[in-house]
């Protein structure tokens, strides 16, 4: 299905059933796969024939799914995690072990930086935080001889910040190592990464893909471009035998465009065991049948309340990179010509008690600590999310405490600005 346009692909790729076949997806509910001989069996334990043995390194339903998002990004092999977190785990820890250092982002999600900076950490991983918007020669100071992955998001949860994917590709790949974007805001349908250089793609499908607040998932797509074997010593969970599968070699065995996810599959899935269900992968496979249509929804919605809000007087500032004066607008032009995403976060004048009373005053968006599904909803982080710091410490962390930040669901724009307007006045 690659020829196919991104919302053929998000319809149909990835299943594509033969004669007398189920037209939808099977739900595969087996934890296990019956087997005629040990033989058969040993064959798939030794990764010498592809099959499925057991529901928590591999599952039909999944990927199906998998499969849908390798082709939606571009990629040549995917599979799903349990949730967004595990993705990005696995994605990192895949190549990255202890004594080794990433580069990162600073801008990124909160339980990414967590992950990151405090548990991975612990694991004896280092890391150096960048800015979204560093120069080449910032970038390139943060590389150490055991950097071994760099990370960022095309749109940040939740500052909004976009990223200069293509420089962050590139500077990575003059370092020798590959680039990891999670791009669970833009979705494939208004970003491919890995058109701009990036290696590795990952999603908290639980978001837009997902799309209605079912099912908490993840997946992680590989471009199978980054060559591991030109980087020998860097890798060698790829690049040198594996003794716990009989001595296989990922690199050499699966080539550029399995060993990745392969490795993934083989060792930290059978390890960790943050395996999807079967059940949600259905139900994020229905969510990817329509992303598509959704997207620019969210994006319309999402552009008609930052313009209303920005020329509302009670509001300080609003950030949404589809607006002119917004300071990512022009990287958006670049990376998200259809727009992002239908997050927006503003500011309130009179701080975190006039956007307390503003959340109070609202009808139809709720409060939720949630963003991107069907229904609109807003959460203010200094009462909530950050609510253990202080308001120096908010506005030192880039996050004041009058800023609320908004995700536009696919209701009418005029029925959400109706809402916001009543809740805005005295
Ligand atoms: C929510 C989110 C995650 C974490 O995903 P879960 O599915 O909640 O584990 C990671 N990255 C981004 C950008 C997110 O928004």
């Amino acid at each position: 299905m690659s020829d196919f346009k991104t919302g053929t692909k998000c319809v149909q790729a990835g299943y594509r059933p033969g004669n007398g076949e189920p037209r939808q997806i099977p739900i595969v509910q087996s934890t296990t796969f019956k087997y005629d001989t040990s033989e058969d069996m040993g064959k798939l334990f030794d990764l010498e024939a592809s099959g499925y043995f057991y529901t928590r390194l591999q599952n039909p339903t999944n990927d199906y799914v998998a499969a849908k998002l390798a082709e939606l990004e571009g990629g040549t092999a995917a599979m799903l995690t349990s949730s967004g977190q595990a993705a990005n785990f696995f994605a990192i820890f895949n190549i990255c072990e202890t004594g080794g250092h990433i580069v990162s982002s600073s801008s990124i999600y909160g339980g990414t930086f967590n992950l990151i900076a405090v548990t991975m950490a612990k694991m004896g991983i280092d890391v150096t935080f960048v800015s979204p918007d560093a120069t080449e020669e910032e970038l390139n100071a943060a590389f150490q001889d055991n950097t071994k992955a760099v990370f960022g998001e095309t749109i940040a949860n939740p500052a909004l910040t976009v990223l200069d994917i293509e420089l962050f590709a590139r500077v990575a790949h003059e370092h020798g190592v590959p680039l990891i974007i999670d791009n669970t805001f833009p979705t494939p349908v208004n970003c491919r990464p890995i058109e701009w250089g990036a290696d590795i793609v990952t999603h908290s499908t639980t978001k837009y893909i997902d799309g209605h607040g079912t099912s908490v998932g993840g997946a992680i797509i590989d471009s199978g471009k980054f060559d591991w074997m030109a980087h020998k010593d860097k890798y060698p969970g790829l690049t040198t035998p594996d003794e716990s599968y009989h001595g296989i070699t990922y690199a050499e065995k699966f080539g550029l465009e399995g060993a990745f996810i392969t490795k993934c599959t083989a060792q930290l899935m059978r390890d960790f065991g943050c395996i999807q269900s079967p059940q949600h992968a259905f139900y994020i496979n229905l969510g990817l049948e329509s992303l598509h249509v959704r997207m620019p929804k969210h994006v319309e919605n999402g552009q008609k309340v930052a313009e209303y809000l920005t020329a509302h007087d009670k509001i300080e500032v609003v950030h949404y990179s589809g607006l002119p004066t917004d300071k990512y607008y022009e990287r958006a032009q670049k990376y998200l010509p259809n727009g992002g995403c239908g997050v927006v976060s503003f500011e309130i004048k009179g701080g975190r008690a006039a956007a307390e009373s503003f959340m109070k005053k609202l009808k139809l968006v709720a409060i939720e600590t949630h963003v991107a599904d069907a229904r609109s909803c807003c959460l203010n982080p200094a009462t909530s999310t950050h609510r253990q710091l202080t308001d120096k410490q908010l506005e030192d962390a880039g996050i004041p405490a009058g800023l609320v930040r908004m995700s536009c669901g696919l209701e009418d724009a005029e029925d959400l600005i109706a809402d916001l307007k009543q809740a805005l006045e005295d």
